[in-house]
C-alpha cells in the first residue's frame, strides 16, 4: 500500500478552487465544497497537480503497486446508491437552490389531463395497475419496445396483476429511459416502496403498494393534497358539461380544479361525420341552433363564457402547426356549409378553416382575459392496427417536422395588430424548432404582462433530462428564463407529480452548475428567488387562477 495520504485542509477558498478544478475534483468536491487537499508526499496543493483529485494513489509522485492499483480499480468501480437524497443535484449550490428554495414551493398544474370524474368521487384505486398503468402510453410503448405481448399492455383478457408484472419485468430494461426514474421515484414518493423494480421484487411491491392504496393517503384527494397541488387545469371538450367539475366544487377539496377549453373537433372539417358529430353535440349542450358559420360561432362563444363562469381561464389546442395562410369570412362560410352537408374539406380548405378558427379563438381568449396554449408538432394515430383496436391516444404517436416558424409568427402578429392577442403558452414537439419558438415568443411580448407569450416546458417526448435541460437553454439564450411558468405534468396519472420534482432538481443543477462556474452570481437572494418564481409563483402571477393554499 502507498505509504502517503493525503489530509483535507479547511479553507474558504471553495469557489475560486472550484473554477480551477477539473470535472473529476467538482465532483468530489460537493462532499466538501470547503476544503483543499495538499499531498504530503509532495507537499503540494493538490489544485496543482494538473487537477488530479484528492486520492493519495492519484498523485503523480506515487507508483503504484499491483494489489494497490487492484484496490484503486475497486474503488473507481464504486457507486452512489441509486436515486440518492441529491440526486441530479451535482453542485453544493445545486442542492442549496433545491432544498431551501424549490422544494418548498407547492404546485401550480396548469395543463394536465387528469379526469375530473375521478377527483369528483375521490376515488380510491383498487390496485397498483389501476393508477400506475392504465392509460399511461409512455409505459405502453415501453412494453411493446420489450416485446411484450399487446394483450398484457392494454388487452382486457389479462389481469392487472399479469398487466403488473409484465411492467415489472420491462423495467429492468428502460434503464436510461426517464421510465426508469420516474417508475421508481413514484414508487418512494408515494408508496415509500424503495425497491428495485424487477421480476423478483414484484410480488411483494404489488403487496405493499396495494395495501398503501387502500388507506386515504392514496385517494386522488390525498394524492392532491400529499403533493401540496394547489391548483389542477384538466382538459376538456367545449360539449362536456362540466357536471364533474361542478361536483367537484363541492367536495371541499383544497386543491383548485379549473376546466380548460379545448376545442379541436371544431377544426376537423376534413372529418364531416366527426366534424358534424360535435355540432350536434355542440347545439345541445349550448340550447342553439348550429346551422350555418355565425350560429356555429355563437354557440361556441356561449360554451367558452360558461367555463368562464366555472373558473375557466386557459384554452388548449393540439395541432401539427398554425397554417400559413389567411381566409375570408365568405371563405370560412362556404368550407362550414360544405363540411356541415357531409362534403369533407380538402387540405387546403381546412388549412384555411383551421386559421379562420383560431383567430376566432384567440379574440376569444384575449377577451376574456384568458390564457392559450398551442401544442404544436405531433404526427399523430401512426399505427392503423393499434388505432383500429384502441383508438386515439394509445401510444402511437410520435414527433412531427412541420413548418412552424411562418404560421406561428403571422398568427401571433395578426392577433396582436387587432389588440387581440391573449397570454400564450406555446409547447414545441420538435426539439430542432427550440430555437424558433423561444425567438417567436419575444416579437409579440407587450410591455404590459410579464412573459407575456411563453415558451412552454418540454412537452411529451421532451419532458425528460436532456430535453429539458434544451428548452431551458433556449429560453435562458434567447428570452427570460427569470419569467418562465414552469413545470405542468401533462399527464393522465395521479403518479407523476414527481415530474415536478425531476423539473426542479434539473433548474437547480443548471442554477448551480452556473453559479460555481462564475457564471451567474453566488447570490441566494437574487437567484433563489428565481427559482421559487419558476417552480410555483410565476405561474399563479401569470394565469390570473385563485389558488389552493396546501
Ligand atoms: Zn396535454
Amino acid at each position: 500500500m502507498p505509504s502517503v495520504f493525503h489530509k483535507a485542509i479547511p479553507s474558504d477558498r471553495s469557489v475560486n478552487l472550484t473554477i480551477q478544478q477539473n470535472t473529476r475534483h467538482i465532483s468530489v468536491a460537493k462532499y466538501a465544497p470547503l476544503s483543499f487537499t495538499r499531498c504530503r508526499h509532495t507537499s503540494r496543493r493538490h489544485q496543482d497537480h494538473a487537477g488530479l483529485s484528492e486520492s493519495s494513489d492519484s498523485c503523480p509522485a506515487i507508483r503504484l503497486t499491483p494489489r494497490a492499483a487492484r484496490a484503486k480499480a475497486r474503488r473507481t468501480m464504486s457507486a452512489q446508491p441509486f436515486l440518492p437524497e441529491d440526486f441530479l443535484l451535482s453542485t453544493e449550490w445545486a442542492r442549496t437552490l433545491y432544498f431551501e428554495h424549490a422544494i418548498k414551493q407547492p404546485i401550480f398544474d396548469y395543463h394536465c389531463h387528469l379526469p375530473p370524474d375521478q377527483i369528483a368521487s375521490n376515488r380510491q384505486f383498487e390496485n397498483l395497475t389501476q393508477i400506475w398503468l392504465a392509460g399511461d402510453h409512455y409505459k405502453w410503448r415501453a412494453m411493446r419496445s420489450n416485446g411484450v405481448n399487446e394483450d398484457f399492455v392494454t388487452g382486457n383478457k389479462t389481469s392487472d396483476y399479469d398487466k403488473f408484472l409484465a411492467w415489472a419485468k420491462t423495467v429492468p430494461n428502460t434503464l436510461r429511459n426517464p421510465l426508469y426514474h420516474w417508475s421508481h421515484l413514484e414508487l418512494r414518493r408515494y408508496f415509500g416502496i424503495n425497491d428495485i423494480i424487477n421480476e423478483q421484487s414484484a410480488p411483494k411491491i404489488w403487496e405493499a403498494a396495494n395495501a398503501k392504496l387502500a388507506t386515504p393517503a392514496l385517494t386522488t384527494h390525498g394524492i392532491l393534497t400529499s403533493n401540496r397541488v394547489n391548483v389542477v387545469c384538466t382538459t376538456d371538450d367545449p360539449v362536456d358539461d362540466l357536471a364533474h367539475h361542478i361536483a367537484i366544487k363541492k367536495t371541499g377539496i383544497g386543491t383548485k380544479v379549473y376546466p380548460t377549453f379545448r376545442p379541436d373537433k371544431a377544426l376537423v372539417v376534413n372529418t364531416p361525420a366527426v366534424f358534424n358529430s360535435w355540432c350536434d353535440q355542440l347545439a345541445a349542450r349550448s340550447n342553439k341552433e348550429v346551422k350555418d358559420l355565425a350560429s356555429f360561432l355563437d354557440a361556441i362563444d356561449s360554451r367558452h363564457a360558461f367555463f368562464h363562469s366555472l373558473g375557466g381561464r386557459l384554452s388548449d389546442h393540439g395541432m401539427e402547426n398554425i397554417p400559413d395562410t389567411d381566409c375570408t369570412e365568405n371563405e370560412a362560410k362556404a368550407i362550414f356549409a360544405a363540411a356541415r352537408s357531409g362534403a369533407a374539406a380538402t387540405p387546403e380548405q381546412t388549412a384555411k378553416f383551421t386559421w379562420f378558427m383560431m383567430l376566432f379563438f384567440g379574440r376569444l381568449d384575449a377577451q376574456r382575459g384568458w390564457t392559450k396554449q398551442l401544442h404544436l408538432g405531433a404526427i399523430r394515430n401512426n399505427n392503423t392496427r393499434l388505432l383500429k383496436r384502441l383508438g386515439a391516444d394509445a401510444g402511437v404517436d410520435s414527433i412531427g417536422d412541420f413548418p412552424q416558424a411562418r404560421g406561428l409568427t403571422r398568427y401571433l402578429d395578426r392577433l396582436d395588430s387587432e389588440e387581440k392577442l391573449p397570454k400564450t403558452v406555446l409547447y414545441n414537439l420538435n426539439p430542432a424548432d427550440n430555437y424558433i419558438f423561444a425567438t417567436a415568443i419575444g416579437n409579440v411580448q407587450d410591455g404590459v404582462t410579464p412573459g407575456k407569450i411563453q415558451f412552454g416546458s418540454g412537452w411529451w417526448f421532451l419532458d425528460q433530462k436532456e430535453a429539458m435541460e434544451w428548452q431551458i437553454n433556449a429560453l435562458s439564450q434567447l428570452g427570460l428564463l427569470s419569467r418562465f411558468v414552469g413545470m405542468l405534468t401533462d399527464s393522465r396519472s395521479f403518479l407523476s407529480y414527481v415530474r415536478h420534482e425531476y423539473f426542479r432538481r434539473l433548474l437547480c443543477s443548471m442554477l448551480g452548475a452556473d453559479i460555481q462556474a462564475g457564471l451567474i452570481p453566488a447570490d441566494r437572494q437574487l437567484v433563489g428567488s428565481m427559482v421559487e418564481n419558476i417552480c410555483y409563483k410565476n405561474a399563479e402571477a401569470y394565469f390570473g387562477l385563485e389558488a389552493g393554499k396546501l
